[in-house]
């Protein structure tokens, strides 16, 4: 019995033994299971937390990304403002040149949009000192201690000289705390304004400390609006300078004027004064003259008893020299009386060819002593002309006469007249000797006689052309000459057909 219950517990704790054994087994398997379970899951749970801190990374990107865009979008803005106003100011100062106007143009609102509140333009005098022309912002004081520190600042005007840009963001801390202090604000640009001549001036705009800080955008923007300025400055001043000197050519020119009237007003009192001179004494001179000739013709008509042949031959000489003195008198008393307008024109319309063919008939007998051409062709287009018939005869008679003078024996005299719209143009040639290139610019001058052999063979008074001039132009109308030596000579002179003013 006791063995059997020996046996008995020990198949039962056997029992029990493979009981546990199988329940580890199956408790050992399940809990590798759930191990493995668990640890897939906490590999899971990890991919999670990876993926989760991801995104929040992504995420917060985004927000910064988004940040950045409405700084960016609000910068380009203030940019685009700017240029805006800029443009818009560019296009007024440009269409001025006057400094004030120009400085006008640069005011409040232009600044606010460019994003400052404060503002300076300062120009460079010839001294090399600063002047304020634009202010905004600042009190008169203010003004006064800036100019008197920056004239004092070789150190910095010598870098703006150069061409510097200094601003709040970009300056060396040294400077950019100098400027600081000097314009009392924190955020700054200041920019030389050019030319071509160097600096002129410059311009500064600041803000308060609790603005926002200058960006590159704003100092490419104010060195925009600088450089305008310079421009417009330098448009303005060009144009005051050719304005300057335009004024004080024509302040010369006035004056040279005043002074060229004043002489011509001497030169005509002279010359009235001379035509009365000349006048007086040729009236003076042809008294005595009539009556030297009067009794030189008395004597020689042998009235007052018989005279010797060499007497009759001396005062035949008396005669001929009264004679011409008595031309040359009239001469002269003509050009004086005409000079001073004494002798007044009788203008009537004639007809050209009756007072050639009248010249013709005067002066055939030394035509004919010498054997000369004679040829006359009027146009017949031409019109009959408003002019003085004596004065203009006598013109014929001393052109025609000059070349009957200076014309060999079987040489030719020519006159032609034609039309040339409201002129009619004459010429008066002849087959001479002609006159020299240096003689042709004195001809009509009073007195002058070429010295050739002709001449000192004949008298003459050198008043001829003189007298022929001066009735010419008292009807308004040229005269000149050309002529070739050894083949002849031409006179050319003009009248007007209306009767002249
Ligand atoms: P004059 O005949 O009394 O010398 P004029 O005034 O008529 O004075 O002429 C001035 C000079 O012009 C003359 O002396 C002469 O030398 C020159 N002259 C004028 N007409 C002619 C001509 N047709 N040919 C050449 N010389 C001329």
């Amino acid at each position: 019995m006791d063995s059997l219950n020996q046996i008995n517990w020990t198949a039962v704790w056997s029992i029990i033994a493979v009981i546990l054994l199988i329940g580890m087994g199956i408790l050992g398997f399940f809990l590798v299971q759930k191990t493995q379970e668990l640890q897939r899951s906490s590999m899971v749970l990890k991919k999670l937390q990876r993926s989760f801190s991801e995104i929040d990374e992504q995420a917060k990107l985004i927000v910064k990304t988004d940040l950045e865009l409405h700084r960016a979008r609000a910068e380009l803005d203030k940019r685009l403002n700017g240029l805006e106003a800029l443009q818009k100011t560019s296009r007024l100062m440009s269409t001025t040149l006057d400094q004030n106007e120009i400085f006008q143009r640069i005011d409040q609102p232009l600044i606010t949009s460019l994003g400052f509140e404060k503002n300076l333009i300062l120009l460079y005098t010839e001294e090399k000192k600063f002047q304020c022309r634009v202010d905004l912002g600042f009190s008169k004081e203010e003004i006064t201690k800036i100019l008197k520190n920056l004239n004092s600042d070789p150190t910095l005007n010598d870098s703006l000289r150069e061409g510097y840009v200094f601003s709040s963001v970009s300056s060396v801390k040294q400077r950019r705390e100098k400027i600081t202090q000097m314009f009392g604000v924190e955020h700054f640009i200041l920019s030389p304004i050019a030319a071509q001549t160097g600096m002129i001036g410059l311009i500064f705009v600041g803000n308060r400390s609790d603005a926002s800080a200058v960006t590159a955008g704003d100092e490419e923007l104010i060195s925009i609006l600088a450089n305008q300025i310079g421009q417009s400055l330098e448009n303005a001043q060009l144009f005051e300078q050719v304005y300057r000197s335009s004024q004080i050519l024509e302040s010369r020119v006035q004056e040279r004027t005043k002074q060229l009237a004043s002489a011509l007003e001497d030169v005509q009192t002279i010359s009235k004064n001379k035509s009365e001179f000349i006048s007086a004494v040729s009236h003076e001179l042809r008294t005595p003259l009539t009556s030297i000739k009067g009794y030189a013709s008395l004597l020689m008509s042998g009235k007052l008893g018989e005279i010797s042949e060499p007497i009759h031959e001396r005062l035949d000489k008396i005669n001929k020299h009264s004679d011409n003195l008595v031309k040359l008198i009239n001469d002269l008393l003509d050009i004086s009386r005409i000079e001073s307008r004494k002798t007044e024109m009788r203008f009537d319309r004639c007809a050209l060819q009756p007072i050639i063919e009248n010249v013709h008939d005067l002066l055939t007998p030394q035509l004919r002593e010498k054997n000369i051409n004679w040829l006359a062709e009027v146009d017949e287009a031409t019109p009959p002309v408003f002019l003085d018939r004596s004065h203009i005869e006598r013109v014929f008679i001393n052109l025609v006469s000059n070349a009957i003078k200076f014309t060999p024996v079987h040489g030719t005299i020519s006159i032609r007249v034609r039309p040339d719209n409201d002129i009619i143009v004459v010429q008066v040639s002849d087959t001479g000797i002609g006159i020299s290139a240096q003689d042709i610019p004195k001809l009509f001058d009073e007195f002058y006689r070429v010295d050739n052999e002709i001449n000192q063979n004949l008298k003459g008074t050198g008043l001829g052309l003189s007298l022929v001039k001066k009735i010419i132009e008292a009807h308004q109308g040229r005269i000149w000459v050309t002529s070739e030596v050894n083949k002849g000579t031409t006179f050319h002179f003009t009248l007007p057909i209306e009767k002249p003013s």
